[in-house]
């Protein structure tokens, strides 16, 4: 299939030749890979791992290895989660992803594509679960890949990172600048610049709601809330329920809400003023480390889709949210990144405000797994007992 990209906005169609390296249109805003959802229902469905099950609204076909670990995770029903106003609260479970985020939905297609294409170098601009995504699915596919951190990453993290074997720089400087000078460069140099919004990456990502909406059909959730940082799930998300409108396949798009931290939260500020556009900010430190973009390239794409589907963009403090990242394990047995648990505190924030209601389902994006992050200070009062006296000490429970 040829590749043709498409403006979100204006309509302007565009040929994309691998390395994809521009995906801004003319008119500012960004370009989405072209696909033709006509004709696609639930029975079009494939029988095949993961993301590739819906083969017909993707791309790109499966290259095989760890992308056929990408997607396909569970949607659980978590009553002890529901709000005391009836709220039915589900959490998408993204933690259970080969590299533990979402991002392995995107990284696979990305790779599937360079892969069919003859492109031998794929990179990245990250120094979290996008960069360790991305060189897992380039290791299993046999290619080159470029992942571009900056100067302070902490050593668990490159690490983590480093064992796919990938080209790690450590780039000195701006590092807000490299989401443009890679791509400039990547066009340059043949490496395929698989950024948080690269059209593949969104097309990967749109997966997360196909299997949301394919889990609760013929229905569809009342609302579907997503930690946001760049916009980039949040482009798939919405490309996705649009898709699925435009085929017949949900009757209405779903309440789409995002969530950011509220010392970086440019999307939920333009939101809460009605602007049109998404400014940067100067942002604080947060918790969030993984949603902290304080210039979102795709920031604009979160506000509309909120606005148009009666959502809303949301801003919750570094308080709310390790409450949240505390509830999702004492209440639910779920370890969740600290930025995915914004989640939770949105929808609480959101229920108090009556924006979610009684009885309604309401699924919520748990985006990555905590295990990749340190719970210091959980387990300090934990006491300690000699072994003679444990009988004692049980019995006293
Ligand atoms: C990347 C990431 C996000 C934000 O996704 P964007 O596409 O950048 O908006 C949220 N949560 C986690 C755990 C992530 O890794
Ligand atoms: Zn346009």
């Amino acid at each position: 299939m040829a590749l043709e990209l498409t403006c979100c906005d204006c309509g302007r169609t565009a040929p994309a030749a691998p390395p994809v390296a521009d995906y801004r249109c003319e008119c500012g805003e960004h370009l989405w890979v072209r696909t033709d959802p006509r004709g696609f229902d639930w029975n079009s469905t494939v029988d095949a791992p993961g993301v590739w099950r819906y083969g017909a609204l993707l791309p790109a076909a499966s290259p095989g290895g760890v992308a056929d670990a990408a997607g396909g995770t569970p949607l659980v029903r978590t009553p002890s989660l529901d709000d005391p106003g009836g709220v039915r609260v589900h959490v998408k479970d993204e933690g259970e992803n080969p590299t533990g985020s979402f991002k392995d939905r995107g990284s696979a297609l990305g790779v599937a594509l360079a892969l069919e294409t003859g492109v031998e170098t794929v990179g990245t601009v990250s120094h979290g679960n996008m960069a360790m995504s991305t060189a897992a699915h380039a290791a299993s596919a046999g290619l080159d890949c470029v992942v571009l951190v900056p100067d302070d990453i902490p050593a668990e993290r490159l690490g983590i990172i480093a064992q796919y074997g990938p080209t790690v720089l450590r780039v000195e400087g701006d590092y807000g600048r490299l989401y443009e000078e890679s791509l400039r460069l990547g066009e340059e140099r043949g490496v395929a610049f698989l950024n948080s919004d690269a059209p593949l990456r969104v097309e990967g990502q749109k997966t997360t709601m196909l299997e949301i909406c394919e889990a609760f059909a013929p229905e569809a959730p009342d609302a579907v809330i997503v930690p946001v940082s760049s916009g980039g799930h949040a482009s798939g998300v919405w490309k996705a329920a649009r898709e699925l409108a435009a085929a017949g396949a949900i009757d209405r798009a779903p309440r789409l809400y995002f969530a950011q931290a509220a010392a970086c939260a440019p999307i939920a500020e333009a939101f809460e003023a009605g602007a049109n556009e998404v400014k940067p900010v100067d942002a604080g430190e947060t918790v969030a480390y993984s949603i902290a973009n304080a210039d979102p390239p795709s920031g604009r794409r979160a506000l509309v889709a909120a606005r148009e589907t009666g959502g809303a963009v949301v801003a919750v403090t570094d308080g709310e949210i390790l409450d949240a990242r505390d509830e999702f394990a004492r209440a639910a047995g779920f370890c969740v990144e600290t930025s995915s648990a914004t989640a939770l505190a949105a929808a609480r924030k959101l229920a108090s405000e009556g924006e979610l209601g009684a009885d309604e389902d309401v699924v919520l994006v748990a985006t990555g797994s905590g295990f990749k992050e340190a719970r210091t200070g959980a387990g300090d009062e934990t006491e300690t007992v000699a072994l003679s006296d444990l009988d004692e000490r049980l019995a006293k429970r």
